[in-house]
Parts: C-alpha cells; sequence; structure tokens
C-alpha cells in the first residue's frame, strides 16, 4: 500500500537547511495497523505529510498503491488524495459552523455526489462512530472524542484505502485516547490499512506494528503483542 525507499527531506532554514528525514525504508501492507513512534521534532509529521501528499520529498522513492509519486502538481496529488486516503489530524479541523452530519459530508461534496446522498452516507458513518444522535449538533458542542469521531467518521466517508492520523489522541485524556484507538481497531479489523503518528507509547502499543524513528531514521521496527498473534493466525 505505502513503500518509501531512501526517503530525505529538508526544509530551508535560512541560508542553511535543516535535514530532518535521512534516508527512510518502510513498506506498509494493505490491512496493517502501524504506529509511528517519536519524540517531537524527529520528523514524524514530516513523514506522514510525504506520505500524505500535502508535502513532497527531496530523494528517494515513494509509491502509493504501486504507483511512484513524481512531478505531482497540487491538482494531481489532490485527485490522489480522494481517491486513496482519509486524514485525522490532532487538532480534529473541523469546521465549527457547520454540524456533525454536515462536516462528514464536506469531502462526499468535492467528490460531486449531490447532497441528498452525501448527508445519507455520513448519517450512515456518524452512526458507525456511535454519534448518529449527535448529527445535527455543531463541533462546540461536542467532547473532544466525540470531535475525533466526527473527524474519523469524515475521514471514512470516502471509502479511502488507508487511514492517516497524526496525533489523533494528542489532545484528548487517557479514557477518551483508548476509546479513540479502539475506534481505529475496529476500523481496522474490516480490512482498513491505519497509519497513527504518536509521541505516546501507551498509543503506540495499542497498534500491531511499531516503528521507531528518531533523529530522522527508523532506530526499530516491530510487531506487538496483537501483530504478532495475528501473524500467527495468518500463518495458521
Ligand atoms: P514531529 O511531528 O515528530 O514532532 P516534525 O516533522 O513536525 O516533527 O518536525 C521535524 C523538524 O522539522 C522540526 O525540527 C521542525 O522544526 C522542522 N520543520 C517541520 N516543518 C517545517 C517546515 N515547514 N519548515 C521548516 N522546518 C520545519
Ligand atoms: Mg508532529
Amino acid at each position: 500500500m505505502i513503500r518509501i525507499e531512501n526517503l530525505h527531506k529538508s526544509y530551508p532554514i535560512g541560508k542553511d537547511s535543516l535535514h530532518v528525514l535521512k534516508g527512510l525504508d518502510l513498506h506498509i501492507k494493505e490491512g496493517e495497523f502501524v504506529s509511528i513512534m517519536g519524540s517531537s521534532g524527529s520528523g514524524k509529521s514530516t513523514l506522514l505529510n510525504i506520505v500524505g501528499l500535502l508535502d513532497g520529498h527531496d530523494e528517494g522513492n515513494y509509491f502509493l498503491n504501486g504507483q511512484l509519486i513524481e512531478n505531482l502538481n497540487e491538482k494531481k496529488a489532490a485527485i490522489l488524495r480522494n481517491k486513496f486516503l482519509g486524514f485525522v489530524f490532532q487538532s480534529f479541523n473541523l469546521i465549527s459552523y457547520k454540524t456533525a452530519q454536515e462536516n462528514v459530508a464536506l469531502p462526499l461534496y468535492y467528490k460531486g455526489v449531490g447532497r441528498k446522498e452525501r448527508l445519507k452516507i455520513a448519517s450512515e458513518y456518524l452512526d458507525k462512530v456511535g454519534l448518529k444522535p449527535w448529527e445535527n449538533h455543531l463541533p462546540n458542542e461536542l467532547s473532544g472524542g466525540q470531535k475525533q469521531r466526527v473527524a474519523i467518521a469524515r475521514a471514512l466517508a470516502t471509502s479511502p484505502k488507508v487511514i492517516l492520523a497524526d496525533e489523533p489522541t494528542g489532545a484528548l485524556d487517557s479514557t477518551t485516547t483508548d476509546s479513540v484507538m479502539d475506534l481505529l481497531k475496529g476500523i481496522n479489523d474490516e480490512g482498513m490499512t491505519v497509519f497513527v503518528i504518536t509521541h505516546e507509547e501507551e498509543v503506540a502499543e495499542q497498534t500491531d506494528r511499531i516503528v521507531r524513528l528518531k533523529d530522522g531514521v527508523i532506530i526499530s521496527d516491530e510487531l506487538t503483542e496483537s501483530g504478532k498473534s495475528k501473524t500467527l493466525q495468518n500463518v495458521r
């Protein structure tokens, strides 16, 4: 689903440049539940932005669903994002004057789905994340955990192949964190590839595979207990 080879990324800082990603190799198969773990400033968001086609890379190869990503302009990137990717961010990024249902329906508007149909689909996804009764409420009437559920429903609404989540639990308390991670786990159980970025060990532990990033390189890439037991099930 995602294949990265010798990926490099630098940012220009004044007359210098800051080398953030220093040759990453990573392969994520369809249906995996993976976390990237690393301290603040280690380059996690930089990696997610490249994977999410929100930013380009300087060196190396990136294949999304088998397609080599190169010479993308914003229009081509947007088409690929709409087709393959759903995003979840720490700060939810909901539109404050739109209801939960309208927020979830918005990406379908950009896909050209008619109003009635997109509101119906949005309702179904809100039901899936347990928020059907809240569909006519505005974001400021929802708790943090509920807002993140709306954001997850919105990410799912366009039927992406991968969910990319940058610190999805960063603004939540530990109980709400667990329930959001349970939701992502349930979505993965249905076959969705889920890629979570976090600096919290407890969050990473809830995925099947932890990739550790430090000083711009991958220092480890290991299955968790749940990842190991899934692998065993596949072998049997
Ligand atoms: P993380 O998500 O792991 O906290 P980031 O990928 O956001 O780390 O940032 C990695 C490094 O790159 C940091 O030192 C940050 O200051 C720098 N950085 C991130 N985005 C930019 C940018 N757009 N321009 C310049 N420097 C950036
Ligand atoms: Mg970050």
